[in-house]
C-alpha cells in the first residue's frame, strides 16, 4: 500500500496531537510533534537565561548547531518522548513557562527554518502524521492529506487545563486562556509562516467530538478521498 503524507495544522490545544497520535498508530506511520521542537529550543533559551529580558536571538541563533533534537518511543504510553541532546526533557517542555516564551522564539526566521529542514527530512519517505502550526503550507505542502482543526476556546481551555492537571501541573483557567490567546495572536500574525489554514486543508472542527470520533471522522476523510489505495 501506497505512504502518505498527512498534515494536522490548528490553534493550540485543539486536540491536533491526539489526532495526530491515532492516525499514526492506526495507519503504523511515524508521528512528529512539531511543536515539541519549537518547545525544545524555548526550553534551551529559559536554561541558558537567553529569554530576559529579551530573547537574545544571536546567541541563541549561534547555539542552534550544538542542538540535537530526538524523539524516542515509549511503548509504555505509545507516545514518542522529545530529547535534547539526550536528556529525556518531555515533561520540561509543557510547562507554562515554556509555553510563555515558545511564541517568540517560534517567529525568529534562523529557527524556524532550523527545525523545518529537519521535519522535512523526517517525511522523505512519506508514511508520517506530523501536527503544527505550518506543516500543510510550508512543511509538507505536497501532503496527501491536510487537515485544520478548530474548536470553541472554552473547550480548548478545559481540555488544556484537565491535560496540565493530569501532569501535575495546576494553573488557572484565566492563565489557560490567556496563554492561549497570546498564543494564537503570536502564530497568526509572525511574519514567517504564520499559522494559517492551506487552501486544500479539510477543516474538523473537534468541539463536540470525543478522540474515537475525530479519528473515525479522519480515517473515513483518508478512506472516502481513496489516499492509501495505489493507482
Ligand atoms: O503545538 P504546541 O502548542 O506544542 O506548539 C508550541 C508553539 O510552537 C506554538 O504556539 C507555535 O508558536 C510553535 N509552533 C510553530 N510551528 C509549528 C509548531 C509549533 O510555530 N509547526
Amino acid at each position: 500500500m501506497n505512504k502518505i503524507i498527512i498534515a494536522i495544522d490548528g490553534y493550540s490545544a485543539t486536540g491536533k496531537s491526539t489526532l495526530a497520535k491515532g492516525l499514526s498508530k492506526k495507519l503504523n506511520y511515524i508521528y512528529i510533534d512539531s511543536g515539541a521542537m519549537y518547545r525544545s529550543i524555548a526550553l534551551y533559551a529559559l536554561k541558558n537565561n537567553l529569554t530576559h529580558p529579551h530573547i537574545n536571538r544571536p546567541t541563541l541563533i549561534q547555539s542552534l548547531k550544538t542542538l540535537d533534537i530526538q524523539f524516542v518511543f515509549n511503548p509504555a504510553t505509545y507516545s514518542s518522548e522529545t530529547l535534547l541532546n539526550g536528556e529525556n526533557i518531555e515533561k520540561d517542555i509543557r510547562t507554562p513557562l515554556v509555553s510563555d516564551v515558545v511564541s517568540k522564539i517560534s517567529s525568529i526566521k534562523e529557527i524556524r527554518q532550523f527545525l523545518v529542514e529537519k521535519q522535512k527530512e523526517y517525511g522523505k519517505n512519506r508514511g508520517i502524521v506530523m501536527d503544527g502550526r505550518d506543516i500543510g503550507t510550508n512543511v509538507f505542502p505536497d501532503a496527501e492529506l491536510k487537515v485544520f482543526v478548530i474548536t470553541d476556546m472554552d473547550i480548548r481551555v478545559k481540555r488544556r487545563l484537565d491535560e496540565l492537571h493530569s501532569k501535575g501541573i495546576y494553573v488557572t483557567e484565566e492563565e489557560v486562556k490567556k496563554n492561549l490567546e497570546e498564543r494564537d495572536d503570536m502564530d497568526i500574525h509572525r511574519k514567517e509562516n504564520p499559522l494559517v489554514q492551506a487552501k486544500d486543508a479539510i477543516v474538523i472542527d473537534t468541539t463536540d467530538l470525543d478522540k474515537e470520533q475525530q479519528l473515525e471522522y479522519a480515517l473515513k476523510l483518508i478512506d472516502d478521498l481513496k489516499l492509501l489505495k495505489d493507482h
